[in-house]
């Protein structure tokens, strides 16, 4: 997670902090912010003047006046549209490509399909070609580009900008230097910023800037896919990477090793494939026809996880066994990563979200039994309430905290 960084100066400090309140907190006065982050008056309209020269604040009309019937106010908003970032999510289907203000707001959307053996030249020559057709969409509206989110599947070194490996696309081969090939696509006149990292790992900073970790300093989120599970681990505010980037690798946290359903990785029993569609989809063909009184068409080629859990949410009896049988193996697989971490929050993102309450009430109870259970655990297990924008949205927080703590000089 972004760090508050290191300012160079005093002016820089109190820019960010009245910047930083009036992006929370919307229209505001010179007395509001002096009086909530405690600056002097004639430094805050210092503050403002600077910023209204450079356009990142705009004039937001008159206040209400005083009690005592003083002067209206004038207000200041923040410049949402001073700038765009383009955020580039490459799923296991296809590339949500979006343009974000500078609050990560989806500004425009795009998708584009992807082949499960797509080459990677394709899917680097489809990425430059999507970055330059927004920058040409965005030359008239004066907004500069601020950077670029290339938000991945598997294993990724975001420090180098290289995809060490995702089992989406094994063709691509491993250690490919992702960023610096695209960048020579894209070729001269695009020196922003261009930062390419694990889905799960930008996600905590979505949930961070417009899901529900907002304020959290110790957080997880596990984003669970037909196919594959990840997490993002957030400890005292700070996103954990690890020694070689595989932190929040938990899908291939072993869960069952000696009778674990067979995972993609080769073992037996990780987390991912004992919660995987696969798994669940040959439970479900094995219960007899009229057995369950379900609804399910338990023996449809076209069965998807996302069939199950709705229909789970509905009462349907099978669905709801097995959707009990992939909770005792969640519990397991979090209260590990709870005894391990201790977070406040753990949100679950991804397909299991549509499981509803009974998902999520079983996961609650489940905690009570984990390690030391006459501790009582505070932490809350929440589901996310960002849809499959989640990449991009976390891509655009990152890029955006990163403008202002790194590159805009107040
Ligand atoms: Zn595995």
């Amino acid at each position: 997670m972004k760090s508050a960084g290191k300012p160079k100066n005093l002016k820089q400090n109190n820019s960010r902090a009245v910047l930083e309140h009036l992006r929370r907190n919307g229209a505001c006065s010179v007395a509001d912010i002096s009086s909530s982050i405690k600056l002097s008056k004639t430094t805050v309209k210092k503050v403002f003047d600077s910023l209204v020269t450079s356009g990142l604040l705009l004039s937001a009309g008159k206040g209400d006046s005083t009690d005592e019937g003083g002067k209206k106010p004038e207000l200041y908003r923040f410049n949402k549209n001073y700038g765009f970032a383009i955020c580039l999510h490459v799923t296991p289907e296809e590339i949500i490509a979006v343009t974000t203000n500078l609050n990560a707001e989806i500004t425009f959307e795009t998708k584009l399909p992807l082949k499960k053996n797509c080459k990677l030249a394709s899917v680097i020559h489809l990425l430059a070609g999507t970055i330059r057709g927004f920058s040409e969409m965005k030359a008239a509206t004066g907004e500069r580009l601020i950077g670029i989110a290339v938000v991945l599947p598997g294993l990724v070194d975001p420090l180098k900008g290289v995809s060490i490996y995702t089992p989406h696309y094994p063709q691509w081969g491993r250690d490919v230097p992702f960023n610096r090939m695209l960048k020579a696509e894209l070729g001269e006149g695009y020196e922003v910023p261009i930062h390419t990292e694990n889905a799960n790992r930008l996600q905590v900073f979505a949930e961070r800037a417009k899901g529900i970790a907002g304020g959290c300093r110790n957080f997880i989120i596990i984003d669970a896919l037909n196919e594959g599970l990840g997490a993002g681990i957030v400890l005292n505010g700070e996103l954990v990477l690890g020694a070689q980037s595989i932190s929040g690798e938990i899908g291939h946290m072993t869960l069952d090793p000696r009778d674990g359903f067979p995972c993609i990785c080769g073992h037996k029993g990780c987390f991912e494939a004992m919660v995987s569609a696969r798994r669940l989809c040959t439970l479900a063909r094995k219960a007899r026809p009229g057995e369950t009184g379900t609804k399910l068409d338990v023996h449809s080629p076209s069965l998807q996880l996302d069939d199950i859990c709705s229909a789970a949410s509905l009462g349907d009896p099978l669905a709801l066994r097995l959707i009990d049988d992939v909770a005792s193996w969640f519990i397991i697989g979090i209260g590990n990563l709870i005894m391990v971490n201790d977070p406040e929050l753990v949100v679950i993102q991804g397909v299991y979200v549509k499981a509803g309450d009974f998902f999520l009430n079983r996961l609650r109870e489940g905690m009570r039994a984990i390690g030391l259970p006459d501790v009582e655990k505070k932490v809350r297990i929440e589901y996310s309430t960002l849809g499959e924008e989640r990449g991009v949205i976390g891509g655009a927080a990152y890029i955006t905290a990163e403008f202002f703590d790194k590159q805009f000089v107040f």
